[in-house]
């Protein structure tokens, strides 16, 4: 019998469970932070948000990253977590080279800012192996990034995950503000007891757009910043990758050994975004609301959805290039946002 996928929604949902955050990041790239019509709408209740795991994990989607805003903040985002651990997922994976489908635990990811993790909150994730990611931008630069001063606060919780086993990421964008600093960060988190890193560099949009000119990042930057990040890896024995894709051609002459750079866009192909009211956008970057997830059927055949699942967006400058195989020229989003369609080019190439 030949196996087939239960849905075409990619095996990855990033649920952006509320609009609330008690940080002030300037470099947030929320849509709803900038002041360019997406508007916070009712969020979903407890049930709603349950009945959507539910038919995810029925449509094979099979990893979920509870986000938002600051997910702690919804009072319900540990009952959720935890009623998201006793489902299970439709997985179709290749092993061995056969397609096999089977019913696993789905994995399960918190994206945090760290300002309101208690011991309490470890243990429970330490018991349901949920892995944890939490965001460090900068170490004498925090307080300028986020509104508070407490990056030892972030620092300490890498420590307490690790005497628990926990699974953890250090989420670092890096901005011009904080580039000189990468090298101490990134070691601070390390030594601490991060197990990986999340790097990603400073994308327009959201608050961030306020703040474009002082946190921009330019070419020779963003080069310096692979290197400076794969240098560390290797000394820590780390292994990290950028969340952010990157133009192929920007890559030439860098040997990276630990940091895993993609340049290929994986939105509404390896992941899509539940946002807070329950409407779905092809990446957390993205400033378009598309279908509710309760009529994802007709995904399929939105434009929007369309346009990144069969890849209609490689910019004009990029048509004749012999390495657009490997390549989609940077963040598509970026580029939309920055210069209004999804095939201008990457903000990093005007
Ligand atoms: S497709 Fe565009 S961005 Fe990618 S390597 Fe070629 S020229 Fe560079
Ligand atoms: S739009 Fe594509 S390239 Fe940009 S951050 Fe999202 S997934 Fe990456």
């Amino acid at each position: 019998m030949r196996l087939r996928s239960p849905s075409f929604l990619p095996p990855t949902a990033v649920l952006e469970l509320t609009y609330m955050c008690n940080h002030h990041c300037i470099f947030c790239s929320c849509p709803w932070e900038a002041d360019r019509g997406f508007e916070k709408m009712e969020e979903m209740s407890t049930e709603q948000w349950q009945s959507v795991l539910e038919d995810l994990c029925e449509l094979g989607v099979s990893s979920f990253a509870f986000t938002g805003g600051e997910a702690l903040l919804r009072e319900d985002c540990i009952a959720l977590l935890d009623f998201a651990s006793k489902l299970t997922a439709l997985k179709t994976e290749t092993v061995n080279g056969k397609l096999v489908q089977e019913r696993k635990t789905p994995e399960l990811y918190l994206l945090t800012n760290g300002s309101t993790l208690t011991d309490e909150i470890l243990d429970f994730l330490a018991a349901k192996d949920i892995k944890l990611s939490i965001s460090l931008p900068g170490l004498y630069t925090f307080e300028k990034h986020t509104g508070f001063d407490h990056a030892d606060n972030v620092l300490q919780w890498f420590g307490k995950a690790k005497e628990r086993d926990i699974s953890t990421t250090v989420n670092s964008t890096v901005t011009a503000l904080n580039i000189n600093e990468l090298p101490k960060t990134l070691s601070a988190a390390f030594l601490a007891g991060a197990g990986q890193l999340l790097m990603n560099r400073f994308l327009p949009g959201g608050r961030g757009l306020l703040y474009e000119d002082e946190l921009v990042l330019n070419l020779e930057q963003v080069r310096g910043m692979l290197s400076t990040a794969d240098d560390i890896l290797v000394r820590a024995n780390r292994t990290g990758h950028l969340g952010t894709e990157i133009p192929l051609c920007l890559l030439d002459g860098l040997e990276l050994k630990k940091l895993q750079v993609g340049t290929r866009c994986s939105a509404a192909r390896g992941f899509f975004v539940v946002g807070p009211s329950g409407y779905v956008r092809v990446c957390n970057h993205s400033e378009h609301r598309l279908n509710h997830i309760t009529d994802w059927k007709n995904l399929k055949t939105n434009p929007y959805w369309k346009t990144f699942s069969m890849k209609k967006y490689l910019p004009a400058s990029c048509r004749s290039c012999s390495r657009m195989t490997d390549c989609d020229g940077g963040c598509r989003e970026a580029a939309n946002v920055k210069l209004g369609s999804v095939d201008s080019p990457d903000p990093l190439l005007t």
